[in-house]
């Protein structure tokens, strides 16, 4: 225990804090690493709450690899540290600055227009959403519903022919900024519901009604084009530093593990409850829709269908008929490209974390069938998918989504 102690307090002496703003990327890496036994793991579960690293994926049990993102002022350290407790590492991520760099040039390059062959900012996708809804009058709807903490029009897409009150499906992204997979994605899905081979969904669209939002924390999107590619979290003034992870910010068993009470931490669930305006314009959108089934909200990486609890290892009462449901759309999404998906409650298949939007979809929101899906990939680029994988993301999440769309069509509960 004493040299735990002291590897801590090297750790802590060698390392300098992470900055809030602009990191220098050069020479970074991300180490994978594999805690063996207990005293690994607890090791590593501590460092994580120094928040001296970018953990891309946290510390959960023996067996399970860890990603972490370390500048080169901080690699000689941790190698030393992870030499020391003999935890086996390799290095996922030799270049992460060369990474970044290729997403940005890619993206200088780009088509303003709305395309999947590479990332588009907010602006570029809300005006892309307004031009569908002036484009689709009798299939598309476009509300202003809100105003993020910078300023930002906050939009939700409607798609369906039929009733306003028929069943409905609500699925948004974004809700981590550097998850760039995630809104290219949803807007993905929408564009082959609209401009796909429209006759074949004409049945599902007549009896469903589909609400996306495609950036739910659009401010820390924003800065991830213009600032630093890897925030994660919303753009809110915490004292010294920025942000709260909105993602542990809604009000459901709210910051009861698996968040941390410091402003600086990635993870960090904010002063209160809904302390962000995004999450709370997202909640009333989930309050108001009428006859909402089904809630999915887009993440990456490590390709998991997960559902609730995420804040309880313990399992939703009605959990078989939301695994089997999540077993139906992962076959119709590995058929595409053979991508393997895990299954599972977020808890018993990531890690307790307790404030998440699908954990309170379904506790406080009375959706039934929430989920939460981690895109690809499984950390060869994690954060920094190439966005020549867009496309072939889209397709195989796109036939999942059709599996829960016409699940919901049939529902009766
Ligand atoms: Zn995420």
């Amino acid at each position: 225990m004493r040299s735990f102690v002291l590897l801590l307090a090297l750790v802590v002496a060698f390392v300098a804090s992470r900055p809030s703003e602009r990191q220098n990327l050069h020479g970074a890496q991300v180490l994978r690493v594999v805690p063996r036994v207990d005293t690994q793991l607890h090791y590593l579960q501590g460092l994580h709450k120094l928040n001296q690293y970018d953990f891309w994926s946290e510390p959960k049990a023996i067996g399970h690899p860890v990603d972490i993102m370390a500048t080169a002022f901080q690699l000689p350290s941790l190698r030393m540290v992870m030499d020391h407790l003999n935890i086996k590492y390799q290095v996922m991520i030799p270049n992460v600055a060369k990474l970044v760099r290729e997403d940005y040039q890619a993206r200088a390059k780009a088509p303003k227009a709305m395309d999947w062959t590479s990332y588009h900012d907010y602006d570029e996708i809300t005006a892309w959403l307004d031009e569908l809804a002036t484009n689709n009058p009798g299939l598309c709807k476009v509300s202003d519903v809100g105003t993020s903490y910078e300023g930002r029009t906050m939009k939700v897409l409607t798609l369906g022919t039929g009733a306003a009150d028929n069943p409905g499906i609500f699925i948004d992204g974004g809700i981590h900024a550097r998850e760039w997979i995630s809104p290219a994605t949803v807007t993905y899905i929408i564009n082959e519901l609209v401009n796909g081979a429209s006759s074949t969904y004409s049945d599902l669209l007549a009896g469903v009604n589909f609400h996306f939002m495609p950036v739910i924390n659009p401010d820390g999107y924003a800065y991830t084009f213009s600032n630093e590619r890897l925030w994660r979290k919303t753009r809110s003034p915490q004292g010294a530093c920025t942000g709260v992870d909105p993602n542990r910010n809604w009000d459901f068993h709210w910051n009861e593990g698996g968040a941390s009470n410091n402003p600086c931490a990635d993870t960090y669930c904010g002063p209160n409850a809904f302390s962000e305006i995004e999450m709370q314009v997202v909640r009333d959108q989930i309050n108001t829709l009428p006859n909402l089934v089904s809630y999915i909200s887009f993440h990456s990486y490590s390709q998991l269908w997960m559902y609730p609890w995420g804040w309880t290892s313990d399992l939703p009462e009605d959990w078989q008929e939301l695994d089997s449901l999540a077993q139906d759309a992962v076959n119709a999404l590995t058929a595409v490209h053979g991508t393997s998906y895990e299954i599972g409650s977020s808890t018993n298949t990531i890690y307790l974390a307790s404030g998440g939007s699908d954990d309170w979809a379904k506790g406080a929101g009375n959706v039934k069938f929430s989920y939460t899906v981690e895109l690809r990939d499984t950390g060869a680029f994690g954060f920094l998918l190439p966005a020549g994988q867009i496309i072939p993301t889209g397709e195989e999440t796109f036939q999942g989504v059709l599996v829960v769309g016409n699940f919901v069509l049939s529902y009766t509960p």
